[in-house]
């Protein structure tokens, strides 16, 4: 089993600047006296012993003085390359503060510009060049017991688009996200970017980039290489869980459907976000006091944030015993032709089909809604504020309480702002977004908009699937995640308009989405360890606290 090992309450193999210089190991300035003398440190330090308490009051102070999230982000990066126990202790304890640093919106800035900001391995850039050779070079990485591996291909990195080899950026924050909010142990996490090349004009033009400079391959030899890639990442690091990250919208589904049942993998873009908005209208559904069966949900974009909400909203319905055709019927998507109907059937791919109902076509977002009176919208096209005010007031009229949820990222395309759609709908809405959105006041309330993060599920998703050893992640663990995450709103929560848990509660929700993962792997059969007699403790054990220990 997964266990939970901490490298550092090992006795450190190395000594003098090596000790210091490996980040796994490293306590800077919080050596005892004793590790000092034990481990040739002394005279590399300045005399001042500090605990990790004084140390992250003293980087939290250097943090908040960077004058840019960009700056704030190189400095937390640094940190983590420095001394891993105390950036995990620091993002621990500001969590709230330092999730849009570390991940979006600031990482999408951070991607663009990672050419300038890569300072040393944090994770394996594997090339397409090195196809044929990708096994010796995985044996590189120096823990070979990676388990978690956050892979990409950079074709698709936020709504920023082909950032091709600066994908890493996305991944190395996917799995900072896997310690500070379920404790996966850092040792186990290895961020993995697979250059392929990149279509994105300006980076082949750009003298910095430091990707490969030539178009993305496509076609046999792209599926050769992921072949070679999958199966080489089971060998030198056996039982590793891998999660598709940002591939390009027809590679991801194609990526999820192959590999799902052949390796332990998922793709958060689909299948985690797939959970977040679920679990949003869960929560949601509780503050209108409505009925699933009656929702209508309207989607703007049919790519695989919206295609992955919509087949789970309908595995949903179907567990509660709706027919399947009925249950799609619940679901309408926008693409860039139009509304999804019978009528363009010959020009749609697979995955839509089956959302494509029978109704007039219309070209836009607004007839689309007049149409079908949406009980809930929601934008995962990354076009930037096409939820209109006549849109989000035809919303207010149709609904008592309309569900919008603007989810594309970064904040600039989000489809409207917190603010928006509570004052266009008279203060009904019950909104989500993407990035976060500030608090809004609305005659004399304060309504906390959510953040419908991926944050909420992946970790937890991970953390159970590798403590269980399970073989495969099914779509009934996501299910599973987005039930429990509703659950854990509290009414004091709903009633400011929240329909997520506060994040300072995010180590409780992903130990408690782990166990309802792991619980599913045992019980369906997708693990050969037995079900352990107390699973909560053993989940809790196996979580990583950032803290030091003493070397002796
Ligand atoms: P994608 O590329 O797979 O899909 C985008 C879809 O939008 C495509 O089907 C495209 O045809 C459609 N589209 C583009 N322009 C359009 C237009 N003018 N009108 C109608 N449809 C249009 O991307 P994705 O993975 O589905 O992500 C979409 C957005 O959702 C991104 O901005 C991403 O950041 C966001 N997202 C948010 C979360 C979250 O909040 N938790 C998670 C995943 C993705």
């Amino acid at each position: 089993m997964y266990k939970p090992i901490n490298p550092s309450g090992e006795r450190p193999l190395m000594r003098g600047v090596a000790l210091l210089n490996n980040s796994l190991l490293n306590k800077g300035m919080a050596f005892s006296e004793y590790e000092r003398d034990a481990f040739g440190l002394r005279g590399l330090l300045p005399p001042a012993e500090l605990d990790i308490e004084e140390q992250t009051k003293r980087v939290l102070h250097n943090f908040r003085r960077k004058s840019t999230d960009l700056e704030k982000y190189t400095f937390l990066t640094m940190l983590q390359q420095r001394n891993e126990v105390l950036f995990f202790h620091l993002l621990h304890a500001n969590l709230e503060e330092m999730m849009p640093i570390i991940y979006t919106p600031t990482v999408g800035q951070a991607c663009l510009e990672y050419g300038s900001i890569w300072r040393g391995p944090r994770g394996l850039f594997l090339s397409i060049r090195e196809k044929g050779r990708l096994r010796e070079i995985m044996r590189h990485w120096p823990n070979t017991g990676a388990r978690m591996i956050v892979v990409t291909d950079g074709e698709r990195i936020l709504g920023l688009g082909d950032l091709g080899a600066y994908g890493m950026g996305i991944c190395v924050g996917k799995l900072a996200l896997y310690t500070a909010c379920a404790g996966l142990h850092p040792y186990y996490c290895l961020p993995i970017a697979l250059d392929v090349g990149t279509n994105n004009e300006s980076l082949l033009a750009d003298p910095y980039y430091i990707g490969l400079k030539q178009r993305r391959v496509r076609g046999a030899e792209y599926d050769e290489f992921i072949n070679e890639f999958m199966e080489s990442a089971a060998e030198v690091f056996p039982g590793a869980l891998v999660q598709f990250e940002d591939f390009g919208n027809s590679n991801a589904f194609d990526l999820l459907k192959k590999w799902r049942n052949k390796a332990c993998s998922f793709n958060d873009d689909i299948q985690g976000t797939a959970a977040v908005a679920m679990a949003g209208i869960l929560a949601a559904l509780k503050i209108s006091n409505s009925r699933i069966e009656d929702q209508r949900l309207l989607f703007m974009g049919a790519g695989e944030a919206g295609l992955g909400i919509g087949n789970l909203f309908v595995q949903h319905l179907v567990s509660e015993g709706i027919p399947i055709e009925k249950a799609r019927k619940t679901c309408w998507f926008v693409d860039s032709k139009g509304l999804v109907v019978a009528s363009r059937s010959a020009e749609l791919s697979e995955h839509k089909l089956v959302f494509a109902h029978e109704a007039e076509a219309c070209a836009d977002l607004a007839s689309a809604a007049r149409i079908i009176r949406p009980t809930a919208l929601i934008g995962v096209a990354g076009v930037a504020r096409v939820f209109t005010q006549e849109i989000v007031s035809m919303m207010a009229e149709f609904n008592q309480r309309p569900v919008i949820f603007a989810l594309s990222n970064p904040t600039s395309k989000a489809e409207c702002t917190s603010e928006e759609a509570i004052e266009w709908s008279a203060g009904r809405a019950i909104y989500a977004s993407g990035s976060p959105m500030p608090e809004v006041q609305f005659e004399g309330r304060r309504i906390v908009s959510g953040q419908g993060n991926n944050t909420y599920i992946f970790p937890g998703v991970g953390l159970g699937v590798l403590v269980s050893q399970a073989r495969e992640v099914t779509d009934s663990m996501f299910l599973a995640a987005a039930r429990k995450l509703a659950s854990m709103v509290t009414s004091e929560e709903l009633a400011e308009g929240r329909i997520y848990p506060s994040l300072e509660r995010i180590r409780e929700v992903s130990h408690s989405i782990a166990v309802e993962v792991a619980l599913i792997a045992f019980r369906e059969g997708l693990t050969d360890l037995p079900e352990p007699v107390n699973l909560e403790e053993e989940i809790s054990l196996r979580m990583f606290r950032p803290e030091y220990v003493e070397y002796s």
